[in-house]
This record gives structure tokens, sequence and C-alpha cells, in this order.
């Protein structure tokens, strides 16, 4: 979910649904800061305008052309920023095993429950106590590597607008989310880790799943606009071809909603979420601004295919599939590090709330080396959504242009091997290639204004 706003939990609840919430809400996000339409000598392309309509159209060079868009420096800056990316996953991982470790091995888990234990003698509040001493000792303890991912590091490359103030707001509304969110998620779970001994693994991946779509389902109306304001799509300009566009592809009008992502950055974004009455269409104040109404109606075009491709339906069963493993291997994890470490951390068994940073370890593990599964399930269905919103909009040089928009923080061009391994959405290379492979059978919808519209300043 490059995510609306990032959650600064590093928690249970967070490593669960995180890659759900990466399908959901992240759907097509692109930044690029300095909005202004630049200055005409940064970038103008050799267009392969007149050519087209001569000569059989070329593909590569078309690709090529869209990919010289974007100038060196800026190119380099969008490198730096994505594969820094690549490391923060290692980091993120090994701070949270390190801070799991510190809690485990110095016994602080088992002081939290000891505590949780002498205040109430009901289980389930105890396992809720407990909680709440977890994340927020959690949220301190990896405070700092959150701050300078989510908010130095945002605005050393230009991709966040808010102040320290506004972003640790965010960041406490977060926490608030995941101590609600993370007990109704846990307490349930322990109490079926008592009852069920042996097999709770299974009953505790159904219930991950059926939580997993509860999030979704509250989260258009309970979580979003904790973070942003929302509305029915209002401008006029755009109103009408995005709902007729909508209409004519068997999505309610009612479904389509703007909100103020400005807030946050410069990014442009849309998403789909929700799920059953609550599935909507949402596109952000920054693509309203920023972008061409060729541009807005080919990424509608691909949210919509996410909504009639049934996209959040289909993530959530394969994800579940990911999850019963991830429970699997949950059950063998915790009862191996148990039988060899639990006296010395003081955790009794896998009953024991204290055992959560355990689980965080194994879960935490499990999830990182099968980084490109989930990465390929979300990409698989990214690219479903492109051929939908090249088919819906009939815009594949707006497509292009959008695809460039986003390289500013995705990498424009990484090759195969790294496109699998960190890639949750296609890369710029894919989508336009996707997109000028469409035209080429296409060529009536061809933009001159697209082709010649300047992206970037030169800085
Ligand atoms: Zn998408």
């Amino acid at each position: 979910m490059l995510r609306p706003t990032r959650l600064a939990l590093l928690s249970f609840l967070v490593v669960v649904s995180a890659v759900v919430f990466g399908t959901a809400l992240a759907s097509a996000q692109s930044p690029s800061q300095t909005a202004a339409p630049a200055k005409a000598e940064a970038s103008a392309p050799a267009a392969p305008a007149g050519a087209a309509a001569t000569q059989p159209f070329d593909v590569n060079a078309a690709v090529e052309a869209y990919l010289a868009k974007m100038p060196p420096a800026r190119r380099a800056r969008s490198n730096a920023y994505f594969e820094g990316g690549y490391w923060l996953q290692l980091w993120d991982f090994l701070a949270t095993v390190f801070v799991m470790w510190l809690l485990l091995r110095f016994r602080w888990s088992a002081g939290m429950r000891n505590l949780a234990e002498r205040i109430t003698r009901f289980r389930l509040l105890q396992t809720a106590l407990y909680w709440i001493q977890f994340i927020v000792v959690m949220s301190v303890l990896t405070f700092p590597l959150t701050m300078y991912e989510g908010y130095f590091r945002e605005h050393k490359y230009d991709l966040l607008n808010q102040n320290f103030a506004a972003w640790m707001g965010d960041q406490l509304k977060g926490l608030g989310i995941g101590v609600v969110l993370g007990a109704i998620l846990i307490v349930p779970l322990f109490g079926l880790v008592r009852r069920l001994g042996k097999s709770w693994w299974v009953w505790g991946a159904v219930l991950t799943i059926v939580f997993t779509a509860f999030v979704s389902l509250i989260a258009p109306v309970y979580i979003s606009p904790l973070f942003n304001k929302y509305k029915k799509l209002e401008e006029a300009r755009i109103k009408d071809p995005i709902l007729s566009m909508a209409r004519a592809n068997g999505i309610p009008a009612t479904d389509v909603y703007e909100f103020d992502a400005s807030e946050q950055s410069n990014r442009v974004s849309a998403n789909v979420s929700g799920l059953a009455s609550t599935l909507r269409i949402s596109l952000n104040d920054n693509l309203l601004k920023r972008c061409t109404l060729p541009e807005i109606e080919t990424t509608m075009g691909h949210e919509m295919g996410h909504y009639v491709l049934n996209h959040e339906y289909k993530g959530l069963v394969m994800i579940g599939v990911i999850i019963v493993i991830a429970f699997a291997f949950l059950d063998w994890g915790i009862n191996f590090s148990l039988a060899r470490w639990g006296e010395a951390w003081d955790v009794r068994e896998m009953t024991d709330v204290a055992v959560l940073p355990l689980a965080m370890i194994v879960f935490s593990l499990f999830f990182f080396v099968m980084t490109p599964v989930t990465n390929s399930i979300t990409r698989t269905m990214e690219f479903e959504a492109d051929m939908y919103g090249l088919n819906a909009a009939r815009q594949p040089d707006g497509e292009a242009n959008v695809d460039m928009l986003l390289g500013e923080y995705r990498k424009l061009d990484p090759g195969p091997v790294e496109e699998f391994i960190f890639f949750d959405h296609p890369s710029g290379r894919t989508r336009i290639t996707a997109a000028m492979r469409w035209k080429a059978e296409h060529l009536d919808t061809a933009s001159e204004e697209e082709i010649a519209r300047p992206l970037f300043d030169a800085k």
C-alpha cells in the first residue's frame, strides 16, 4: 500500500494485513512532487508522431521516447529512492527480529504478561492488556527507523508534504487503530489456541482471513476517513466522462469518490477499497489537479478493472492460501523455539500470550522470504487492471504519461529478476510497453498532445 499513510506499527496485525492492504489500498499510486506541467524545454521526446500514419508503428521506439521524458538526474533520484527501499525491507525485517528478541531475551515480554495477570484475572482481558503494552513498546523501540523511513527519507526525496506534527499525528492515529484492531484479532486468536490445542493454526488462519476481510470491509468507512476527507466526485470537467465510463462498465456512480491526499504528498493516486457494500473507487485530488483528462481516464479505467475483475476477492483468496501456509510455519516455528529457549525467556507454552514476540519473528521471517510471491500476486493483478484500463479508456498515450509520473518513486527500468522480486506493480517499462503494444493495434487512439506533453522539469 505504498499505502495511504504508512501505519507505524510493525505489529503482528500489520504483518498480516500489509499484504492485503498492499492489494486493496495501494492500487495505482504515483508521485511526482513539483506539480506544474513543467517547462517545455525540459523533455520533449522525439515524438514518433507523424511517422505513425505512413510507416508501421514502432513499439520499441515509442517506449524509449516515453522513458526519455524523465531527465537523467530525475531518473537517478528515482532509482536511488526505490533501490533504497529494497534495503529498507531488509532493515525493517532485521529491526523487527532484533526488537522481538530483546523482548524475549530480557524477559520483558514475560514481565508484561505478569503485569497483565496482576491487574485482572480474566484471561481475555489479560491478553488485551498484554497487547496494548506490546504494541506501544514495539512502536517506541522501532520509532527511530519508522521516523527515518516515513519522515526524513520521504522529505529528502520531496515525497512528503507534512510537517513533523502532522506526520506524527497520523502515526498516533495509526497506533490507536493498531491497538483496537490488533486486540480484535489477538484476543480471539489466543482463545482459539487455548481451546483447540494442536489444530489451533488451522482455525487461527481462518480467523485471520476473516479478520482481513473485516478490515477491508470497514477501512473505507471507518479508517481511511481518519486520515483524509472523502467526498463524492464533484469536479464537472472530469465527473461526466468518468461517470459515463463507470456506467458503461457496470459500476454505480455512487462508488466513485475523491479525497484530499495532498494533505500528505503530491503523489497522484487512485485505489479500489472496501468489500461488498463498502466497495468503492477513490481518486485523489493530486490526480485531478496534475493530470490531463486522458490520464485521469486511463487511471480510472485501471481502477475499474480492479473493480470489475473482482481483484479484492481474488486477492483475499490468494493471500488466504499464503496465510494458511504462514500459520503452519508459525506453529512449527514456535514449537521449535520454545523447546529450546522457552525456559530462558520465561515463556511457558503456545497458550502463553508472552509468546507473541516469537510469533512476530517467525511470521516476519515467513513474509520476508515470501516477498517475491506476494509481490507477484499483486503485480499480476495490476497488469490485468492495466489491460482493462487500456480497453476501457482507450488512452494509450495518457497511460504512458501516468506510468512515467509513477516513475518518480518507482524505478522505471529494472531487470526482469529485480522486477519479479521487488515490484508489487509492473515497472514503468513494462506498463508503457503494454500501452504502446495496445496502441499499435489502435493507431486511431494516438494523442499528439499526450505524446508532446512534458512531465518533468529539468531539475
Ligand atoms: Zn492498481
